[in-house]
């Protein structure tokens, strides 16, 4: 062993790669049986991990057995475990067999299908699988490829992406009316609520940062948009001379899990010409259960929608579906067509050039992966899966409810309770308890919860959700933290 002769090397070699590949999926598979065994939060200080490692690349070959030890003994203290059963922070990121096969082929595969010919099932199956799910979640036919009303869904790696290459879309179809020299005049609508993304994406498709509302809700609409408000803002807006180029309505948002009305929403941003996007980064993929579907209603309003498989649909990251309504309006943003690319298919415009509908020109074989998630499971089982979380999150808002100390800040709609220690007198902000609550919580090592803030109160977020999850662990995670409480009550009276 040690380094390989030069005149063997072969970084494709079959063998190898069957050996290689199964060892690393045994050292994973190890990994899952083990995985509650180590803190959920990591407990490393910043700068570990550089007094562990040699400070130069290695100029020889080294064995996959020692470079997974080294895995084993430095890498996973440091790793924050997001597959823990008791893992309850943020929001989940599912892994899953067959979310990990769906990876192991889109990589193992490796093309780059950035045009219909540069790999055509990648294009065609991306093409399937986005009208699989489009009918998972009910969307409205103007949606879907086979809607036949110019729709059509993409798979991005994140939000993020989805909500910059949208917003340029807004911005180019407004400028387009209003001439070029009105970016100035442009705004972008959300609620306090609504994920940081937009405001990033506001600041990299070059619309002024002053130019993004981020209109207040309350605790009276469930920390929801009302129209009456959005409507408010734009009319005071349009007064001045601003042009409302694009709102984002959120289902299931960050901080609470709060559902902005879709339909509400949607007919204001219509009447003043606004793009309007629907994130459903997390809680979309409820929205195949019967009985969260009415969440979407009006969402044939919208001009683009987006959820991500990567958080609760059994999909290994990175994975985000969107949809929209008038996918010419991505591509007449987006698209490029240099000599090198050219090719009878893209010119004759019988096919779809996903080049055309995202940022980078290479793109990953993910639609892949969500085939096999769809297909492995079949949506009996994902409905399943969602309502067995939910019910895990409603059992656990039954117990905190129960407990006179505690009290559930905001109603629970899908599997985030958030909820926190009450104030004990009159004018306690109850700040500093439920910050060492959560603290004592973290660094026990046994789960990993985040907070939030809404209305100045410091809430604690209790996300359901892992693949791992069972009803044993938000029992124990619940004990945990009772008794955690109680230790911050005595002290702190
Ligand atoms: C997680 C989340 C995002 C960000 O998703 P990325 O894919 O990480 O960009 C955006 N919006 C909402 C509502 C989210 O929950």
């Amino acid at each position: 062993m040690g380094s390989l002769p030069l005149n063997t090397f072969n970084p494709l070699d079959p063998a190898e790669f069957s050996d290689e590949s199964h060892a690393v999926v045994d050292f994973i598979a190890d990994y899952y049986r083990t995985v509650e065994n180590y803190p959920v939060r990591s407990q490393v200080k910043p700068g570990y991990l550089s007094k562990l490692l040699p400070k130069q690349a290695p100029l020889f070959s080294e064995p996959i057995d020692i470079i997974l030890e080294d895995i084993r003994h430095d890498i996973l203290p440091g790793l924050t475990h997001w597959q823990s059963p008791n893992f309850y922070a943020y929001f989940q990121a599912n892994a899953s067999t067959a979310g990990f096969l769906g990876e192991m082929l889109c990589s193992g595969l490796n093309v780059v299908g950035f045009n219909w010919i540069s790999s055509p099932a990648a294009t065609e199956l991306e093409n399937i699988v986005m009208d699989w799910m489009a009918k998972l979640l009910k969307l409205p036919p103007c949606f879907l490829f086979s809607g036949g009303q110019g729709g059509g869904g993409v798979l991005h790696g994140s939000t993020c992406e989805a909500v910059v290459c949208t917003l340029v879309a807004a911005r180019d179809r407004t400028l387009r009316k209003n001439g070029h020299d009105a970016i100035s005049k442009l705004v972008v609508y959300a609620s306090d609520q609504t994920h940081a993304t937009v405001q990033k994406a506001v600041r990299i498709v070059g619309i002024p940062p002053t130019n993004f509302r981020i209109i207040p809700t309350s605790a009276a609409s469930g920390y929801s948009l009302t129209a009456h408000s959005l409507r408010a803002a734009i009319k005071a807006d349009v007064a001045k001379g601003f042009v409302p180029v694009y709102v984002c309505a959120t289902v299931g948002t960050t901080a609470v899990g709060a559902v902005d009305p879709i339909r509400d929403l949607g007919k204001v941003s219509n009447e003043f010409g606004a793009w309007y996007h629907v994130d459903a980064a997390y809680a979309g993929s409820a929205t195949i259960c019967p009985e969260f579907r009415h969440y979407f209603d009006g969402v044939e309003l919208a001009d683009s929608i987006s959820m991500n498989p990567h958080k609760w649909f059994l999909t290994n990251m990175d994975c985000c579906c969107l949809w929209v309504k008038k996918p010419s309006a991505l591509v007449d943003s987006l698209s490029t067509n240099p000599e090198y690319l050219r090719n009878k298919a893209s010119e004759a415009n019988e096919v779809v050039d996903y080049k055309d509908w995202q940022i980078s020109l290479s793109r990953r074989f993910r639609a892949i992966k969500l085939w096999v998630v769809i297909r492995r499971y079949g949506v009996i089982n994902l409905v399943e899966h969602i309502r067995s979380d939910v019910a895990m999150a409603k059992q656990f808002e039954k117990m905190v409810s129960m407990d006179k100390r505690f009290e559930v800040v905001v109603p629970r709609k899908f599997s985030l309770v958030c909820f926190r220690l009450k104030p004990r007198f009159e004018g306690d902000d109850a700040l500093s308890i439920n910050q060492s609550l959560l603290e004592m919580v973290n660094s026990s090592g046994q789960a990993f919860m985040t907070h939030a803030k809404v209305d100045g109160m410091f809430v604690l977020r209790f996300s359901v959700g892992t693949t791992l999850t069972e009803m044993r662990h938000v029992e124990m995670t619940w004990k945990l933290i009772q008794a955690k409480a109680k230790d911050i009550l005595l002290e702190d009276v």
